[in-house]
């Protein structure tokens, strides 16, 4: 029974199900089972150089960015303790809460019209978890040879080689781990600080703790649980779906080619010997690093990275076949429909994403680097002073969110006649608050009720910008 449709019962009666046959490995046993080993072959080709050159610069980028340095300070910080975000000029505080929800909200719109137009390139591409795996692999194959050579040493009794060799991957992939965890950290903890304190072993037991917890995490994900991470820890493997249609580009096998696959010599014509393209030759599956047969079908597990691709590519044209039995495809062009790149569903994700990007935007430059907390003396609402004016205690908390030291002035409107007690110009350094108790006195024949609104101004003065920010209170006369 070969891709033939069933109809499901009454309930789901709309629901088509299509089943494939598995067909066994060369060797008569399903290649992979969850909790097997998989031996990823090495593998070159177009989507391998892509792939491994995009991973360099994403590499390169993690690597560097947190010792990039801007106007005096990390150019990217991530500071939690001190509860803001440092990107370049900008710096967000809890205040910026909606720039950050803005952000959330694009990144997501961004993933769903990339997954729906090119499905899992994130994974396969771009994410930590891939390019990790990759790069421990790598390792695995210096120390330990290729595919073959790892699985015969597996199956091998120990011996000095065999423990000198498994030392060796293990030191190494710890060691990475813990460049990882360094730098991971160094987007939360000043970066030049924190190498100094890892460099001398003068860590604080937080801050040693974080890195233990990273460095294992990172050794546990890339060394050992690799693909089981994709198949049953990420979310997003279970939702990306949902998103795709018949025109979303997706690694597949042109079953009508291939089949029937089997054997055969180069110089033999398939057609005559009633065989497809396929040569059966598992290539595509000792690649994949989930472990995979893609000529199965779509599966949740293809994280669309290439690599069968780029190994069927090779086999092809060693046989002097076209290439693209396994090619990034969609359905519609397989069943030799139509595609439709451009429609409705991904214009609805673009037209979201330039809305989200302009409201990003402007949130960005209208963004007023200055906050005020006002707190009113809850002891007394109002006193009476000497001179029989009546006088309301506030304490003012100023925030100053830029990157400069700056000097503010400070007013009330609100009553006729009012007299500030206090400072009315401060003097506020980069990223701190300035806390500035004050009161408000007025004659009583001002005040035409119990309770007046008013509204405090803070007005940056030195260096001169057009920063201003007003917030109301309240003024209250005596009962
Ligand atoms: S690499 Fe290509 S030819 Fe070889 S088994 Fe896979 S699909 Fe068939
Ligand atoms: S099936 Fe192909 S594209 Fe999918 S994960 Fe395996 S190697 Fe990558």
């Amino acid at each position: 029974m070969s891709n033939d449709e069933k109809p499901l019962s009454s309930s789901t009666a709309k629901i088509p199900v299509k089943t494939v046959k598995i067909h066994p490995a060369k060797n008569g046993k399903e290649r992979y089972k969850p909790g097997d080993q998989i031996y990823v072959r090495k593998n070159s080709g177009f989507f391998q150089r892509l792939r491994q050159r995009m991973n360099l610069v994403y590499f390169a980028f993690f690597a560097l960015l947190p010792w990039l340095q801007y106007n005096g300070h990390q150019a990217i910080l991530f500071d939690i303790s001190e509860q803001r975000f440092t990107l370049w000029s900008l710096t967000l505080w809890p205040q910026d809460l909606t720039l950050l929800a803005w952000f959330f909200i694009f990144g997501a719109f961004l993933l769903f019209f990339v997954t729906t137009f090119l499905g899992r390139v994130w994974c396969g591409y771009m994410c930590p978890q891939t390019v990790w795996t990759f790069i421990f692999i790598w390792f695995e194959e210096k120390i330990e040879g290729t595919a073959n050579q790892r699985r015969k040493l597996d199956q091998q009794k120990m011996s000095g080689k065999k423990l000198w060799k498994k030392i060796l991957k293990h030191a190494s992939w710890l060691f990475f781990s813990l460049f990882t965890a360094m730098t991971f950290s160094g987007y939360f903890s000043p970066m030049s600080e924190l190498f100094i304190n890892i460099v001398t072993l003068d860590t604080t037991v937080t801050m040693a703790t974080i890195l233990a917890f990273f460095t294992f995490a990172t050794y546990g994900n890339a060394g050992w649980m690799r693909e089981t991470v994709c198949l049953h820890m990420c979310p997003y493997a279970r939702f990306q779906s949902a998103m795709f249609d018949k025109d979303t580009l997706t690694v597949a096998y042109d079953n009508n080619r291939g089949e029937n696959r089997g054997a055969r010599a180069r110089k033999q014509a398939p057609k005559e010997l009633g065989l497809g393209d396929c040569i059966d030759c598992n290539l595509c599956v000792e690649v994949c690093p989930t472990g995979i047969d893609i000529r199965n079908g779509l599966q949740y597990e293809c994280i669309n990275c290439g690599s069968c691709v780029d190994a069927c590519s090779t086999v092809m044209t060693k046989m002097k076949y076209n290439q693209g039995l396994i090619r990034y495809t969609t359905e519609h062009d397989l069943e030799g429909k139509k595609v439709h790149f451009v429609r409705s569903k991904l214009i609805g994700y673009a037209v979201v994403l330039v809305i989200m990007s302009t409201l990003l935007i402007l949130e960005i430059v209208n963004r007023i680097p200055l906050s005020l907390d006002i707190i009113r003396d809850r002891t007394e609402l109002a006193k009476e002073n000497f001179n029989g004016e009546i006088e309301n205690v506030f304490t003012l908390k100023i925030l100053n969110m830029s990157q400069t030291d700056n000097v503010y002035k400070l007013s009330v409107k609100g009553i006729e006649n009012t007299k500030w007690h206090g400072k009315q110009k401060i003097f506020v350094k980069a990223a701190t608050v300035h806390t500035l108790p004050i009161s408000i006195s007025v004659d009583p024949y001002e005040l035409k009720s119990y309770m007046t609104n008013i509204t405090f101004a803070v007005e940056q003065v030195s260096p001169q910008d057009d920063v201003i920010i007003e917030h109301e209170s309240r003024f209250f006369n005596k009962r």
